[in-house]
């Protein structure tokens, strides 16, 4: 049952005075063993003007936040009508031997770079604040050259006591790198798109947490405070959004949602921007830049979460956003249906204003989502190998459908491929599974040899049966060898539902005599 002003404490009804337009959080914010609080939301009492007070709100739900709380704070939601009732203590901030240090993750990369030299580049994109490199990696085969492959990008580690990202990251990273040659969709993959991995973008931030530091922003104190959000600190296509508290931020440098003076005034952030635009120059959208940036995915803890723009409003037509946003909730709730995510625009969540995705779409028109992981800042090592696992099917669908994110959203994999060769035929087998993309019939698949060619132009295959009122449908290809040299040949498949969408590409090696 809720109960009200559990958590008042003496000092709080004493503090009386005039309330100064933020409630400053305490001193001791960064301490550890910090008691965490429900404060109970409605129409009226928003997570929003939690954050523009600066409450330091760590897990939105649909009617509660979660944040610790400071005696005058306190005082601030007893005057102001809310409620509120003791969650938890927390035994953190903690950093167990599950998780990497700035220096293991440079080894870790180093050593990546030196031994998968053929399609891992490591580079630093910038530098933090403290002037800690801001290193990438690309991992992608010389197959094709760089302008035919479309390009996505995952990074981790924007706030820093959320500490699960980066190891989620630096897992993906390791997938990639260790199924390439071995897996065939992997294979196909690294051949045919660029994926950068930002593991820790807050490194002067993640250095804090070393220290058992409860840290969010980086560390930059030249505007009177202790840090900038970074994730408030990109930009908004519409004028007098960024950096507008009534939009999910605060101009007070102590709270942990300040935006900085400016968009852009962080070199983390423009470390990020700097990375995008060098490919899709200043303007650029994936119209303009065909094999251009088309996915960005940054990865936050916690409340088992996937979000899309825009961030700051719920008036999706905003910018001419509706289409768009339609269909980054149909690829939200994909990826939600493989690990049982919630999945809603970033708004519902609370307002943010500057965040990554709401630059990356407002700006070049990128697909953009953010993935709140876990249920906790510091998970145990069990806890968090869960959500390696929860996360790993999204990154790889994100990775296949880079391609045509929209054309793709809502389409059917292709699964259980099987494959045999007899009397100069490759007869292909599997199903078109439309169950988690919106339980649509299926109404083609289509099979290309060594590389995914023009839609309409590969061998079609005949379906049979359906199961799941029509959502899964077997299917049989037949391909004549004839032309086709002897060894080892990638077969790609692709599917398509009665919508017209078609899913991500899956592939298999066939062994030709
Ligand atoms: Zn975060």
């Amino acid at each position: 049952m809720k109960k009200n002003w559990v958590g008042l404490t003496l000092a709080a009804m004493m503090l009386t005075g005039a309330m100064s337009a933020t409630v400053m959080p305490a001193q001791t914010a960064h301490a550890a063993n910090v008691t965490v609080y429900r404060v109970y939301t409605d129409a009226t009492h928003t997570a929003t003007q939690l954050e523009a007070q600066g409450f330091d709100v760590w897990e939105t739900q649909p009617n509660f936040v979660e944040a610790p709380l400071t005696s005058d704070q306190i005082n601030w939601l007893q005057q102001n009508g809310w409620s509120y009732t003791m969650s938890r203590n927390t035994s953190g901030p903690t950093f167990d031997s599950a998780y990497h240090t700035n220096t293991a993750v440079e080894q870790i990369l180093a050593d990546r770079a030196a031994r998968f030299k053929n399609i891992a580049t490591v580079s630093t994109i910038g530098y933090t604040y403290e002037k800690r490199p801001i290193q990438a990696i690309k991992i992608s085969s010389s197959k094709l050259r760089s302008t035919d492959k479309s390009k996505a990008l995952f990074i981790g580690g924007t706030h820093a006591r959320e500490i699960s990202p980066p190891e989620i990251m630096l897992s993906n990273m390791d997938y990639l790198l260790n199924n390439y040659g071995v897996d065939p969709d992997v294979t196909w993959m690294v051949d045919n798109r660029e994926i950068y991995i930002i593991p820790i973008l807050n490194k002067d931030g993640h250095d804090r947490v070393e220290q058992l530091m409860n840290w969010r922003k980086n560390t930059d104190n030249r505007w009177g405070g202790e840090g900038v959000d970074l994730n408030r600190n990109y930009n908004e296509p519409v004028n007098g959004v960024w950096g507008n508290p009534v939009y999910g931020t605060s101009t007070n440098p102590f709270s942990e949602v300040f935006c900085g003076p400016s968009a852009f005034s962080e070199p983390e952030t423009a470390a990020v921007r700097n990375l995008v635009e060098s490919v899709m120059g200043p303007t650029g959208t994936p119209a303009t830049v065909p094999n251009g940036f088309k996915m960005v995915v940054d990865m936050h803890a916690y409340g088992n979460t996937i979000m899309w723009p825009w961030n700051w409003t719920f008036d999706v037509a905003q910018y001419g956003a509706q289409n768009d946003i339609a269909k980054m909730e149909m690829i939200g709730n994909k990826w939600a249906a493989s690990n049982t995510y919630k999945a809603y625009i970033g708004a519902k969540m609370y307002y943010t204003t500057g965040d990554t995705t709401d630059w990356a779409y407002g700006f070049h028109r990128i697909p953009s989502f953010t993935i709140e992981v876990g249920k906790t800042f510091w998970p145990t090592n069990a806890d968090l190998q869960t959500q390696v696992a929860e996360n790993r099917l999204p990154f790889l669908n994100g990775v296949k459908i880079t391609d045509d994110p929209y054309g793709r959203a809502g389409g059917p994999d292709s699964t259980g491929l099987n494959v045999s060769v007899a009397s100069g035929k490759i007869t292909l087998t599997g199903s078109a599974d439309d169950s988690k993309s919106g339980s649509n019939k299926n109404r083609a698949v289509e099979v290309f040899v060594d590389a995914l060619g023009v839609r309409g132009t590969g061998t079609k295959a005949t379906l049979g049966n359906s199961t799941n009122s029509g959502a899964i449908t077997s299917f049989n290809a037949s391909i004549s060898t004839a032309g086709l040299s002897s060894g080892k040949h990638l077969l790609i498949v692709e599917s398509q539902d009665d919508s017209g969408a078609w899913g991500a590409p899956s592939a298999v090696w066939v062994n030709l005599p």
